[in-house]
């Protein structure tokens, strides 16, 4: 089984959505795939095994369902960063601009603690934004971030060149054009 190019197939392309002119680049035919599902988180496992992270800081909302698996074998802790408005106790708040408007994610503040290495994942990296956000959130607790995984990078859209110029390294499965 060669990994890669079958992950690739398990992901559906939408076009127009959610508006006209998006290719939207769906996973829920991978996750809904047990073999495929085993075969993407095996790749993430292998991946940070040895370098273990202290803690797996998953995007809302898709980097939960990934994040919470490889934490749970890594046998490391999962935080969620969330949308705005969804965490009960004291957060830290970023917001970044969106082709139309903007966006704001938050952690609670003791998500992580200071010195803490932490990967940050996500299912798709596009402008970066998502993600950049993160790496933000989590060096104002202290954290060190150790890389920036997703199961998809859109590399002509520079988010990933623009995640590395900012110094965070990025991992990702998957190329889409
Ligand atoms: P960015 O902030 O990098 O522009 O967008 C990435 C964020 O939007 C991620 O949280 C990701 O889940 C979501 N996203 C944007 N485009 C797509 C897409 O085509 N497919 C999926 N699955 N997520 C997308």
């Amino acid at each position: 089984l060669d990994a890669i190019p079958f992950l690739r197939q398990q992901i559906r392309t939408v076009a127009d959505w959610p508006e006209p002119g998006v290719q939207f680049r769906d996973i829920t035919p991978l996750l809904a795939n047990p073999r495929a599902f085993r075969v993407l988180i095996d790749q993430f496992v292998h991946r940070y095994f040895d370098a273990r992270p202290d803690a797996i800081a998953g995007l809302d909302a898709r980097g939960f369902i990934i994040g919470s698996v490889l934490a749970y074998e890594l046998n490391v802790g999962f935080v969620p960063i969330r949308k705005q408005g969804k965490l009960p106790f004291t957060t830290v708040q970023e917001t970044y601009e969106l082709e139309y408007g903007s966006a704001t994610v938050e952690m609670h503040t003791d998500a992580v603690k200071a010195g803490d290495r932490v990967l940050l994942i996500d299912d798709l990296i596009a402008t970066g934004g998502t993600m950049m956000a993160g790496k933000r959130l989590l060096e104002r607790l202290g954290a060190t971030v150790i890389e920036g995984a997703a199961i998809v990078d859109l590399p002509e859209l520079g988010g990933s060149a623009k995640l590395r110029a900012a110094g965070l390294k990025v991992f990702s499965l998957v190329d889409f054009d």
